[in-house]
């Protein structure tokens, strides 16, 4: 990943066209696995790496806290990620032959500048 959409989103969908890697789902879209709020797919979104700045989604997003920093989305990560998946926070896609697309088979960029204690704390994105 990425970063993560929290409840305090209010599903405006002002984020979603602006993703340069089409990592945002709407609200009722089948692979979304929320109710009420839109999704980040963590084994598609780059955090804008090679695109902006800066994430893009938080910088059209109105909603203070709605967008926040998760973890990256390396095979550092790989259990928490498929522990997500197993719960339902998260619903990572699944391949036909690669089977679910962890890190481990496919990892994405990230911005390393971001202190980890930012990411265990889910830090607001619109804060960097
Ligand atoms: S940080 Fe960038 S790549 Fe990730 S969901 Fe937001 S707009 Fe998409
Ligand atoms: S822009 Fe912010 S409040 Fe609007 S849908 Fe995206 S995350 Fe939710």
């Amino acid at each position: 990943m990425a970063v993560k959409i929290t409840d305090e989103c209010i599903a405006c969908e002002a984020c979603e066209s602006e993703c340069p890697v089409a990592a945002i789902l709407a609200d009722g879209n089948e692979k979304n696995p929320k109710d009420g709020i839109l999704y980040v797919k963590p084994e598609s979104c780059v955090e804008c790496v090679d695109h902006a700045d800066a994430p893009r989604c938080a910088e059209a997003c109105p909603t203070a806290g709605a967008i926040v920093w998760d973890m990256p989305y390396t095979t550092d990560f790989s259990t928490y990620y498929s522990s997500g998946h197993e719960s339902g926070e998260y619903k990572i896609r699944e391949h036909k032959s690669k089977g679910l697309m962890l890190p481990e088979i496919k990892s994405q960029k990230f911005r390393p500048e971001i202190p980890m204690s930012t990411r265990e704390a889910y830090g607001n994105v619109s804060n960097f």
